[in-house]
């Protein structure tokens, strides 16, 4: 979540993401009905789309609010965050913080445990070493990889509930919601929309969607999975899904990467790093697809996905009945099973294999 210098390298992104809406929402731009909200939050672009009267609009403006107050708390380039608040201080003694921030470090904290350490919220120092989306990335000499993973170790991130604080146990340690907080925004955008009595919506958080009911006429929605591999040509979609009432969360190796060296070497260093290896995720798939009621779980399971790779992780997320898509290197999709049927690949180098688990 920083904001600094990512513009540029979110921008290709942000073109697909308004392909994408013009795609799901059609042109509805000529219902009356249409309320629309575009702003840049949380490093990336977030449009919001309610169908409904003037409480429709009302509950866009609140929603946009919360979503500020969600950045305002856990951006980690924010100067005062909780999340700035405990990566400076953290470590001194416990830091009290907003519930909002707790929760979402307890989800956090909670999903490294079932990721047995895959998804780690106390990334932030290898983050930072190769500073993939910020101003002066590289690749790390092996020592200096070595020493900031001595200190990524979700456990030994301290809450305490009572108190309403966060400690951390070792000097040196911080923390980066950047692979969950989009989620929990997104949970809440909704929650404030359904509260201003909206029925039907649409809310893109940088390719993260969520809906509210199906759209206005009744139908599902129905949702484009960004073709990680558009370079190559083709359309923007590799296939489409159908939901409602549903979040549909997206990592993947496309949207944030060392473009300079991907371009002289082929390598692509991406921002989605292995807690093991000190190294971006190298398990075979190049986009993960969570699909869910809650975003927050979405968010957190994708990322967790995309590390741990699908042999392991599909199975893993449906155990944990959540439903998701991915896809390999070499371009063959794979789901869990209540969604094979729903998976329409739309797009000629990319193939569907139902045979795992
Ligand atoms: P995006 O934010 O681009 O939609 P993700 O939800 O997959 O993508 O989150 C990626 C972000 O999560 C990274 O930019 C980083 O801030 C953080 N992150 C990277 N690796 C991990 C990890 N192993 N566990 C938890 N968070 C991570
Ligand atoms: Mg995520």
């Amino acid at each position: 979540m920083k904001m600094n210098g990512a513009l540029l390298r979110v921008l290709p992104a942000v073109m697909l993401i308004f392909a994408m809406l013009a795609g799901v929402a059609g042109c509805a731009a000529k219902n009356p009905n249409e309320h629309k909200a575009e702003i840049f939050a949380m490093d990336t672009y977030i449009t919001l789309t309610a169908y409904g009267d003037d409480r429709a609009q009302e509950g866009l403006d609140a929603a946009v609010s919360r979503i500020r107050e969600i950045e305002e708390r856990m951006s980690i380039s924010i100067e005062g965050s909780d999340v700035d608040l405990i990566n400076r201080n953290g470590a001194l003694g416990p830091v009290k913080v907003h519930e909002d921030t707790l929760y979402v470090i307890k989800k956090g904290l909670s999903y490294g445990e079932l990721t047995e350490g895959a998804f780690d919220i106390s990334i932030y120092p290898l983050v930072r070493l190769w500073d993939i989306t910020g101003e002066n990335p590289r690749v790390p000499e092996g020592d200096e990889i070595h020493k900031a993973l001595e200190l990524v170790d979700y456990r030994r991130v301290r809450v305490d509930e009572e108190a309403g604080t966060v400690f951390l146990e070792k000097e040196g340690m911080m923390i980066d919601l950047g692979g969950i907080a989009k989620g929990y925004a997104g949970d809440e955008a909704v929650r404030i929309l359904k509260e201003f009595g909206v029925e039907h919506a649409l809310v893109n958080l940088g390719g993260n969607i969520l809906t509210v009911g199906g759209k206005p006429d009744g139908s599902d929605w129905h949702i484009g999975l960004q073709n990680p591999r558009a370079e190559d040509g083709g359309a923007r979609h590799f296939a489409i899904i159908d939901v409602r009432d549903s979040s549909v969360v997206t990592s993947g190796d496309y949207e944030r990467y060392m473009v300079d060296i991907y371009k002289e070497t082929g390598v692509r260093y991406h921002h989605i790093f292995n807690p093991r290896t000190g190294y971006p995720a190298e398990s075979g798939l190049i986009s993960t697809t969570i699909v869910s009621e809650s975003a927050i779980d979405a968010d957190a399971l994708s990322t967790s996905l995309f590390i741990m790779g699908k042999e392991k992780g599909l199975p893993f997320i449906g155990q944990l009945g959540f439903q998701a898509v991915c896809v390999t290197d070499e371009k063959t999709v794979h789901s869990t099973e209540a969604l094979q049927n729903n998976i329409r690949i739309t797009h000629p180098d990319y193939k569907l294999d139902n045979s795992l688990p």
